[in-house]
């Protein structure tokens, strides 16, 4: 009996110690964590861009096609204290987030066209930036249509935005802010560019491109101090775009290789999924080939061409390589595959680029 006792007092004393260990453990995990959180929430990325330049993030680079590495078609372009976001693929709004890039400033969203690949997220970049205190309602600038897109998306997240009020508060989240704005940017049919937006030095200039029927589709061209940038949208190859991006620093540009989507069409053929087959064989006709891209470039004496929306996935090196293939010949230098995180720097009145990549 005294042995008992004394093995129930000790299976006491053992459970203690067990108890006292998780709790020391499960304390000192959270004061790891605390640390941890504290040092995280420190870090939010100041500004993009200085006063004195023009940046460039690609948001993500790729297509309708699954891609673990590519967000869909995204771009930001900051300069100053002024920045915009062209397009909102499928986690592009993620890639921004985990590069803590501050959203309550985003002065608005250039649409390039509707495929559903690039307005993907333009209900999500609303919420995170109202959430982070945007004080003014998110313009969306786009081709005519802009309207009925934006309609739906207000509608779709009206319960969404009612709820956020309600369990937050109005006082942290203005109503008045909460939806998106339509701005509708028409081109004459005789025109071919119209200024979307104009001040403190930044001009951006939508560029009628070739990607019907999605149409009118558009491309936007950003100036600053003397800097440029081009973001084609999707365009097959398009003399109206390499006219407009005449000087460019950086033009940003659509690819599609040819060869290995029909290599893809064959091989949907050949396993019986004859509905892929029929997509991969009518894309090429209204996005460009890297040769194509390459060939603008040099029209238009960019610097630097950014291949993105790459079609189709380039999951390794080999990959890449045929991507690329033929590029060379037509422009040795100035080329490169674009890719999330990719942000390109360019100081005011000079020709340098500097290329960084942001990670998570
Ligand atoms: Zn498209
Ligand atoms: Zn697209």
């Amino acid at each position: 009996m005294a042995n008992a006792i004394l093995a129930v007092g000790l299976g006491g004393i053992g459970l203690l110690i067990i108890a006292m260990v998780a709790l020391r453990k499960a304390s000192a995990g959270l004061y790891l964590f605390r640390r941890l959180a504290t040092r995280r929430m420190g870090r939010q990325r100041p500004r993009l861009a200085s006063s004195n330049e023009l940046v460039v993030l690609l948001c993500g680079t790729g297509s309708p096609l699954p891609d673990p590495d590519r967000a869909g078609p995204s771009a930001l372009v900051a300069a100053g204290d002024r920045f915009f976001v062209i397009d909102a693929g499928i986690a592009s709004v993620r890639n921004l987030l985990l590069w803590r890039v501050s959203l309550d400033q985003l002065g608005g969203i250039l649409v390039t066209h509707f495929h559903s690949d690039h307005i993907a997220e333009l209900g999500e970049l609303n919420l995170q930036s109202w959430v982070a205190g945007r004080g003014v309602p998110l313009k969306v600038y786009g081709p005519p249509g802009i309207e009925r897109v934006i309609t739906g998306f207000n509608q779709a997240y009206a319960h969404d935005t009612a709820y956020r009020i309600l369990h937050h508060g109005k006082d942290l989240l203005h109503s008045h802010v909460a939806g998106l704005e339509a701005i509708t940017v028409t081109m004459p049919a005789a025109d071919h560019t119209a200024v979307v937006f104009e001040a403190d030095g930044l001009k951006i200039t939508a560029i009628r491109v070739h990607h019907d029927p999605a149409k009118p589709a558009y491309g936007y061209r950003f100036d600053y101090r003397g800097r440029s940038v081009v973001i084609s949208g999707d365009t097959a190859a398009d003399q109206n775009l390499a006219r407009a991006a005449t000087g460019t620093d950086v033009l940003v540009h659509d690819a599609l290789n040819p060869q290995m989507i029909k290599a893809l069409e064959e091989a949907m053929t050949a396993s019986g999924n004859l509905r892929a087959a029929k997509i991969m064989r009518d894309i090429p006709s209204y996005h460009a080939s890297p040769i194509e891209a390459a060939q603008i470039a040099n029209s238009t004496g960019a610097r630097l061409l950014v291949l993105t929306h790459m079609l189709p996935m380039l999951p390794n090196g080999a990959a890449r390589r045929l991507f690329l293939s033929g590029v060379r010949a037509i422009r040795p230098d100035g080329v490169m595959l674009g890719c999330d995180g990719h942000l390109f720097r360019l100081p005011a009145e000079s020709t340098v680029i500097h290329t960084t990549r942001l990670r998570a």
